[in-house]
């Protein structure tokens, strides 16, 4: 997801949760007996009535003997009927759950499936894709521009699944049937085109686990060029795919997506998903982390359409939507939260790479700047983890906020090999994984061989923003931390007439010995300095 500003985050603002947000949001008793293993979606997309049909089937593994299955699906969409070995099965509607009784008995172990067919009028998005759905557009020649868009509130709105982060399809085949003259690009590889007459099929194939949000359909008078990118896993596919009117300009302005490739690959390991190649998809909205067809409507502008998030210029060098909706294909699609409350593990880490982007090309000062740069947006209203169990997100200061508190851990650790290779090992010990925050926390803890409970606990559960005050007097200086958690004592540099030192503040008032002219705290720490003398 892209960063949006404090309103709309404000408008998604719920302190009251119902049972709706528990059912969809929690691992509930009749989801957690089954492992999901693969969905083959098989829809048909009518664009002149914004209507669309078709049929899930979900392929899953008992994991413990029950018989009632929760499937989602959201109001307006119906549910039409659900089948099992081409029986009917009874389904009770509880909103937008759907609990499903199966007839014959669910061993541990067995690999079943069921049928769930559909139809609808699907959600129109109101805003893509903060507030997501279908958005029906035409483009510049009148022809119809369609896409989808649904994280946050979820793949159930335009497809039955098991709509909660933790578990993911380890495959899943799309296949999409659309009037002819019009092309859909899905996630994966294209492995099939049929000619229907008047309409054609594809299908597209994911060869890796994948999240719900992540599917999307996007159709729309495409031409396609690509490119083989000699990556760290061998020859990798980079295909784009944009309206046909635009390819002269995205063929010149999507040079950024091989040196987005390199840097990241540096900075994160190998592209997490070779085997269903890369892609760029042109989109009638800004654009979206969609796993191996990352969906772009930057408007073939450098920064966010053309803005600088940083204010510092730096922005400016690259194209923002490439940049940051690609880093998700490590951070949200290889590395994915469980739960919507930790989804600063998608955008903290993918905010943060576009100052390591930064740092690839120009260098550590560059990357130093836009990342500092980039706390004006931080707001401190709400911390960064967000409720569980109600599919709630954190606040917004998830983007810049997490940046800047992974740019300060950079500086903990000092050692910016031993940083990349803990960037890498996380997408390597964490690959096609869903994990919790814990997980990153002590990940980082054992990594780094220091105790990072107070430090995680004061950037993601605290909405304070720790105070360094100092006093220089008589040869002394005296320091010490305000506005902390229990047990806040990171180390900081500072600057004694132009030389670094460490020093050890915590809550309580320090001294060392001080013979300085120029005193100052180190930038890169995200906290507040102040003298107070
Ligand atoms: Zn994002």
């Amino acid at each position: 997801m892209i960063f949006f500003s404090a309103e709309a985050q404000l408008l998604k603002d719920k302190s009251q949760f119902t049972r709706q947000d528990t059912l969809r949001g929690s691992i509930t008793p009749e989801r957690e007996w089954w492992d999901l293993t693969y969905y083959h979606l098989d829809i048909e997309v009518s664009p002149d009535e914004k209507f669309i049909s078709g049929k899930n089937t979900i392929h899953y593994k008992v994991l413990k003997s029950k018989q009632v299955m929760q499937i989602d699906l959201q109001d307006p969409m119906q549910m039409l009927k659900v089948t099992q070995n081409g029986q009917n099965l009874d389904i009770v509607h509880d909103g937008n759950a759907h609990f499903i009784s199966l007839n014959k008995p669910q061993n541990i172990g067995d690999y079943n499936s069921i049928v769930v067919h559909y139809k609808g009028y699907p959600r129109e998005a109101k805003r893509a894709p903060w507030d997501g759905g279908f958005s029906w557009k035409k483009d510049n020649n009148g022809k119809h521009f369609i896409a989808t868009s649904c994280q946050g509130l979820g793949a159930s709105v335009w497809w039955p699944n098991k709509d909660h982060m933790y578990d993911e399809a380890d495959s899943m085949l799309i296949s999409v049937t659309n009037p002819k003259g019009l092309m859909n690009v899905s996630n994966g590889r294209l492995r099939k085109l049929e000619d229907l007459g008047a309409k054609v099929k594809s299908h597209w194939f994911v060869s890796n686990p994948i999240n719900n949000y992540g599917v999307n359909v996007n159709i729309g008078d495409y031409v396609n060029f690509s490119e083989e990118y000699n990556g760290e896993k061998g020859k990798l596919d980079m295909d784009y795919w944009v309206l046909s009117y635009n390819l002269e300009k995205a063929k010149k302005h999507f040079k950024d997506a091989p040196k987005m490739m390199k840097a990241f690959e540096h900075w994160f390991g190998p592209y997490p998903f070779y085997e269903d190649s890369f892609k760029l998809v042109e989109v009638p909205y800004l654009g979206m982390e969609h796993q191996s067809s990352v969906t772009y409507g930057n408007k073939y502008k450098k920064g966010y359409l053309g803005s600088d998030l940083s204010s510092t210029g730096w922005g400016l060098k690259f194209d923002f939507i490439i940049i940051h909706e690609a880093g998700h294909e490590w951070f949200a699609n290889n590395i994915t939260n469980k739960d919507a409350a930790d989804m600063w593990i998608h955008e903290g880490f993918t905010a943060y790479s576009e100052n390591l982007f930064l740092d690839y090309y120009y260098g550590k000062k560059a990357s130093a700047d836009y990342v500092i740069g980039t706390r004006d947006n931080i707001n401190n209203r709400k911390p960064i983890i967000g409720p569980y169990g109600v599919n709630k997100e954190g606040s917004g200061d998830m983007y810049y906020k997490g940046a800047n508190m992974l740019h300060t851990l950079r500086q903990l650790v000092k050692d910016d090999e031993l940083w990349r290779e803990i960037l890498r090992g996380l997408n390597s010990d964490f690959y096609h994984q869903t994990v919790t925050t814990k997980q990153i926390e002590d990940y980082f803890s054992k990594k780094t061989k220091k105790d990072l409970t107070a430090f995680f606990n004061q950037y993601l559960r605290d909405i304070r923003i720790p105070k360094f005050e100092y006093k220089i007097s008589d040869d002394v200086l005296s320091f010490r931390y305000v506005n902390i958690v229990d047990g806040f004592d990171m180390p900081i540099e500072v600057e004694i007439d132009g030389k670094t030192k460490w020093i050890f503040p915590n809550s309580e008032w320090k001294s060392i010995p001080y013979q300085g002219k120029t005193f100052e705290v180190d930038r890169d720490y995200y906290v507040y300095a102040k003298q107070v003398n």
